[in-house]
């Protein structure tokens, strides 16, 4: 298949420009833009983890709060029989 003939209209996935993509799974218009994209998704990626760590920081405060709260909710429900 002539695949490496094939040119498809793209945007850049990171700077937004319009570019001919050779493959289809081209995302970026340039190894400049393909290379800021990791260094961003690496960034966001440790922010992510990052965050993920307050979260579980916090757990230990926020699910005593949620359990008491599924006892009032549980108080308030009428029994089935
Ligand atoms: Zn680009």
């Amino acid at each position: 298949m002539g695949v490496s003939k094939l040119k498809l209209p793209k945007v850049c996935e990171y700077c937004g420009k319009a570019f001919e993509a050779k493959t289809v799974t081209t995302r970026f218009c340039s190894d400049v833009c393909n290379n800021a994209s990791l260094r961003q998704r690496k960034k966001q990626a440790l922010e992510a983890e990052r965050k993920q760590q307050i979260l579980q920081e916090n757990t230990a405060t926020i699910f005593p709060l949620r359990r008491q709260l599924c006892c009032l909710e549980f108080q308030k429900t009428p029994f089935a029989d």
